[in-house]
């Protein structure tokens, strides 16, 4: 089964819209991602009024206006600091356009003398005359009505100014396909939701504020559309996943129980009890899926390497794959030494291994050689195959797809899945995020875990924070300092690491201070952490790429900048970093001035609390639950259309509606059926249409 064809046009690259450059490709690949449908789904954050439209004369400044005025003359700079200016007027009055660095062919083309031009742009005053500097448009008087409305304005990328975005879009909009109903009609009148190619452009055509709220019926529709494409695709992956013959494994102790005996602790009761329901999952001839959840420093690796090890007793291999190769790498190092004892040598495969080296690897996977393979995503890719593989571990779930998982499964026979994140979520978001699985919660950190102890302090005391980073280098201390985001960019992002980590090696040493953030080569960000851990980096100033996993436990001081700028569940995750030794930590929060009164109280959560679970749910309650999972923007990842907090029914709308829909019609044979195949295409959830013909 291949694509419907009524979908092709939504499928095309943006550039192939009439008037885009190719150029402009790469841009939007990174803005929204390369299709036109991903374009569409790239909604307007704001929206500009240029419906103001006075004389000259009248024109208040600081307003957008849009005037109608005939071109003076054209004023040239006398040097190239001065801008170009072009002299207007209308009956009541003289209007200047200011243009810095004005090219003047292009200004006399688009502003020639004598001639009325429509001009929309803000109005502001210099020496007591009205002028608008670079004007938003210029355009001949025939073309008034189409500028002089409301503008939506797009979240944009460098290289992409909102006049491209909007003017792509707008092309987009030209000719978007009728699709099928895939909602049901009694839902869709209910809440007033009209077809999909209208709900778009609706979505894209806000006259006013209220159209941009995430409770219009055009946005919720939107949302629901992708809620259920991922809840059909989710559970048709799981009907497949439990109908498939699955195996049973069954450890004899032999390896697990050395494990247990060389740990220098003993497991706690969660990690007891998660063990025993995972073990539970695996002697059963059905296929395992299963969430395993446990905050920060809660112990998982240790549960997913006893797993693991049960399944290599009963003479099959395992896999357990980390999101970055940094923590593919420290699995490597906690288990390594827990395992040549046993005589296995566990393999490594990432991305970076090439030539001879993952030759090797994939040998020895294939023979089985090694039962233990750790990695990353390169795990699943063509050319890895394993000679039996009983069980793929998932580390940090919430980076990879559920396409993804899927292919690891795929590259053994019944293979039982083991999924494991440290983001505490409520449950509507489980089932939202994941699907329908079998979830352990590690719910009790392991004993003798010191507190850390959390400051809050505004920004222009930061000459104290340096001194006291200063002190407790001075005592042998290891801190991490992390720079935040800026604007979403991560060009900004790791020049503001740059600068902050240029000046603290100036003050604390060169080869005292180091850096890494996500532009940095796999081997040069190992080597920077390695210095970090072991060596003489002392203090390691990084973007949030330490987020997720690392490990250095002699490390007692985080500083986090800006910290009012990132989610709750990131600064926790952030924040966990630190307290995993027997020394007492401390984290920063550096905050700019002013705080608004929500932020005041999300950082007084941070100050307050250590359970992961009870930020979570005060994240949800202030902010309406955009970053329970951990990301930055609002939404959940992998879904651009949902946001949490305003789509929470649609959430739990959606699991029941594909629970049903799939009793009625198990193999999408209806025409609601038919409809919704479309869907899942639309969202690229076209794996588990083929499970419907393999399964
Ligand atoms: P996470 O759940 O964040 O992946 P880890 O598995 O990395 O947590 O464990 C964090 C630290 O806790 C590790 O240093 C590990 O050795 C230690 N640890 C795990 N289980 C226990 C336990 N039962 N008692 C004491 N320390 C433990
Ligand atoms: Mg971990």
């Amino acid at each position: 089964m291949r694509r419907p064809d009524i979908l092709n046009s939504l499928f095309r690259e943006i550039s192939s819209l009439s008037g885009v450059g190719p150029r402009f490709q790469k841009l939007y690949e990174k803005l929204c991602g390369p299709r036109v449908a991903d374009l569409l789904w790239h909604l307007p954050s704001g929206l500009i009024d240029r419906s103001y439209r006075p004389k000259v004369a009248s024109a208040e400044p600081g307003r957008i206006a849009t005037l109608l005025v005939t071109v003076l003359m054209h004023r040239k700079p006398a040097n190239r600091r001065m801008p170009y200016k072009v002299v207007c007027e209308d009956e009541t009055g003289g209007l200047d356009l200011v243009f810095f660095h004005g090219r003047e062919d292009w200004l006399n083309k688009q502003l020639p003398v004598d001639q009325k031009r429509a001009i929309s742009g803000k109005v502001e005053f210099f020496q007591g005359r009205p002028q608008i500097t670079h004007p938003d448009h210029i355009v001949p008087e025939s073309e008034l009505e189409e500028i002089g409305g409301v503008e939506p304005t797009y979240p944009l990328t460098t290289g992409l100014t909102p006049k491209v975005v909007a003017k792509t879009v707008a092309a987009a909009l030209g000719d978007i396909p009728d699709l099928p109903e895939w909602h049901e009609k009694r839902l869709a009148a209910q809440e007033g939701w009209h077809s999909w190619q209208q709900s778009i452009r609706a979505a894209h055509t806000p006259q006013s504020r209220m159209d941009l709220d995430p409770e219009t019926p055009a946005r919720r529709r939107l949302a629901y559309d992708e809620l259920l494409a991922n809840q059909v695709a989710l559970s048709l992956i799981r009907n497949h996943h439990r109908q498939t013959k699955g195996r049973a494994f069954i450890g004899d102790g032999s390896l697990t129980d050395r494990v247990e005996a060389a740990l220098p602790y003993g497991l706690t009761g969660a990690q007891r009890q998660a063990l025993g329901e995972i073990r539970a999952d695996m002697a059963q001839p059905g296929r395992m899926l299963r969430l395993l959840q446990g905050d920060v420093g809660s112990g998982k690796t240790v549960v997913a390497l006893l797993t693991m090890l049960t399944v290599v007793e009963a003479g099959c291999q395992a896999a357990i794959m980390a999101p970055t190769e940094i923590l593919a790498r420290q699995h490597l190092e906690s288990v390594a030494p827990l395992l040549l004892p046993l005589g296995i040598k566990p393999v490594l495969l990432t991305g970076r291994d090439k030539g001879k080296a993952r030759q090797a690897a994939l040998l020895e996977i294939a023979e089985g050689r090694t039962p233990i393979v750790i990695g990353t995503h390169a795990l699943f890719q063509e050319g890895v195959e394993f000679r039996d593989l009983g069980v793929a571990v998932i580390d940090e779930q919430h980076r990879f797809g559920v396409h993804q998982r899927m292919m690891l499964a795929d590259k053994g026979k019944g293979v039982d899945i083991l999924v494991m994140t440290a983001t505490p979520i409520p449950r509507t978001l489980t089932l939202t995020a994941y699907g329908d699985m079998d979830v352990s919660r590690l719910d009790e950190k392991p004993p003798g875990r010191k507190p850390v102890k959390t400051v809050t302090i505004p920004d222009n005391r930061y000459e104290e924070v340096e001194d006291a980073v200063g002190r407790q280098l001075a005592n042998g201390a290891k801190v991490y300092w992390v720079c935040p985001l800026v604007e979403e960019s991560d060009v900004l992002d790791v020049t503001a690491a740059e600068e902050r980590h240029r000046a603290l090696a100036q003050r604390f040493g060169a080869d005292r201070v180091g850096l890494v953030h996500g532009k940095l080569k796999g081997p040069e960000k190992d080597k920077v952490m390695a210095a970090f851990a072991e060596g003489d980096l002392a203090l390691l100033v990084a973007t949030t790429v330490i987020e997720v996993g690392v490990n250095v436990p002699s490390a007692t001081v985080m500083v986090i900048e800006h910290a009012e700028r990132f989610g709750l569940a990131q600064l926790h995750q952030l924040r966990g970093r630190v307290g995993r030794g027997e020394k007492p930590s401390t984290c920063l929060l550096l905050y700019k001035q002013p705080l608004g009164d929500v932020a005041k109280e999300r950082l007084k959560i941070m100050r307050d609390s250590e359970d992961g679970f009870l930020i979570a749910e005060k994240d949800l309650e202030l902010r309406g639950g955009g970053e329970v999972l951990g990301t930055r923007q609002s939404g959940l990842p992998g879904f651009r259309l949902v946001e949490p907090g305003a789509h929470r029914d649609l959430m739990e709308l959606a699991q029941n509606d594909t629970r049903h829909l799939l009793t009625i019609d198990p193999s999408l044979d209806s025409e609601r059926g038919q409809a919704i195949r479309t869907l899942l295409y639309l969202f690229e959830r076209d794996q588990a249409v083929r499970l419907l013909r393999s399964g």
